[in-house]
């Protein structure tokens, strides 16, 4: 199939162009955002490929079917810049990769943690710096601590079995509770608010939904113990950063650790290092000693790189061949129409 990649960078062609290796498609790697702008570049293309920041709106989508797409694989698990109930009137198949290394983003989540209980990021720059002074290094045992996971699915389970590795107790919450987290040592499951007014370091793995959209706002921060460690590497619509921001300001967040932003499209995955940032909230949010940021990368590891584009052309395959795909997004509508 010829499949038309839009936001590709050096690594998704490496990693696509050897996947294909074991299957004939026709890919196309183009370097700008999916965007009503560049959305006639797909023109042709029956399949599309996009990531996170893509976007697939009502506009952008009929473009696309107007001009031949019947496919938009996403190479990420989130599917959050998908309209979806547009792209099913519009007959449209969407595909995603639900799970590609869900160590690759646990694992950096602990990274973050780690971060910013022994304050390793300050402690690197003071030695290359030759000031060997502890002041202001001062760090606390993970162990014994409690670790509140929100949202106990295939990431945020790996995140808990590492923690307990630790010695942390463990608290989860989540719409639907499942067995695989109580199993872990003492994980047990409370209410959101128990979970916040007790956790230690609150670590986010949830989808971004409406239900979901600022999970952490003004009065979720409140209800914090004082100075907690909040960690987000699931999406940045989960956290209002104003208020995480009022929260740092008032010590009631004592550490910040976040892979995502909600207004990332505009600064990720680019190098801008020549440019003056114009988002003053994202200017603000780096300035603080107890904040960490990193550039939406803690899925970025080669094994998940091979997984990301082996499932995503197995899903074109699907599709091409026209069986069923194990990995297309359904809207509700959908799936209820479905038979059992
Ligand atoms: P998953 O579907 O396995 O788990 C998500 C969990 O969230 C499920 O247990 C679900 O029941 C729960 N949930 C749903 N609605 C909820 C609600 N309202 N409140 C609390 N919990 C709720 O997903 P996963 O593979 O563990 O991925 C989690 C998230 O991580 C993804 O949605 C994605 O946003 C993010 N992610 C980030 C990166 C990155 O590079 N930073 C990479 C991959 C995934």
């Amino acid at each position: 199939m010829k499949v038309a990649f839009f936001s590709t960078k050096r690594y998704d062609r490496q990693s696509f162009a050897e996947a294909n290796a074991e299957h004939d498609h026709e890919l196309t790697f183009f370097e700008p955002r999916l965007t009503p702008q560049t959305v006639s570049l797909a023109a042709g293309y029956p399949a599309v490929c996009v990531f996170i920041n893509d976007t697939l709106d009502k506009e952008v989508l009929k473009t696309l079917a107007d001009n031949g797409t019947q496919v938009v694989a996403l190479r990420s698990a989130g599917f959050n810049n998908v309209d979806l109930a547009a792209a099913a009137n519009l007959g449209m198949k969407v595909v995603r990769v639900p799970a590609y290394s869900p160590y690759a983003v646990a694992e950096h989540a602990v990274g973050l943690v780690l971060m910013l209980n022994r304050k390793l990021y300050r402690a690197y720059n003071r030695v290359r710096e030759d000031n060997f002074a502890l002041d202001g290094l001062l760090g606390f045992d993970l162990h014994g601590s409690t670790v509140g996971v929100i949202g106990t699915g295939k990431i945020g389970i790996i995140f808990a079995q590492i923690m307990q590795g630790f010695g942390c107790h463990l608290l989860g919450y989540d719409a639907f509770p499942n067995d695989r987290f109580t199993a872990i040592g003492d994980a047990r499951y409370v209410d959101l608010p128990e979970l916040l007014a007790n956790a230690d370091i609150i670590s986010l793995h949830c989808p971004l939904l409406p239900s979901t959209h600022h999970i952490i706002n003004d009065e979720a921060i409140a209800q914090m113990k004082p100075g907690a460690m909040l960690i987000n590497t699931s999406r940045g619509g989960l956290v209002n950063t104003r208020a995480v921001i009022d929260g740092i300001k008032s010590g009631q967040i004592g550490y910040l650790g976040t892979d995502v932003y909600e207004e990332e499209a505009d600064l990720f995955f680019e190098d801008l290092s020549d440019t003056v940032i114009k988002d003053d909230t994202f200017q603000l949010l780096q300035s603080y000693p107890n904040v960490v940021i990193t550039a939406h990368q803690a899925f970025f590891t080669q094994n998940a790189l091979q997984a990301i584009a082996q499932t995503t052309l197995n899903n074109i395959n699907d599709v091409e061949q026209g069986r069923d795909c194990p990995n297309e997004v359904k809207t509700e509508k959908q799936v209820a129409s479905t038979p059992a």
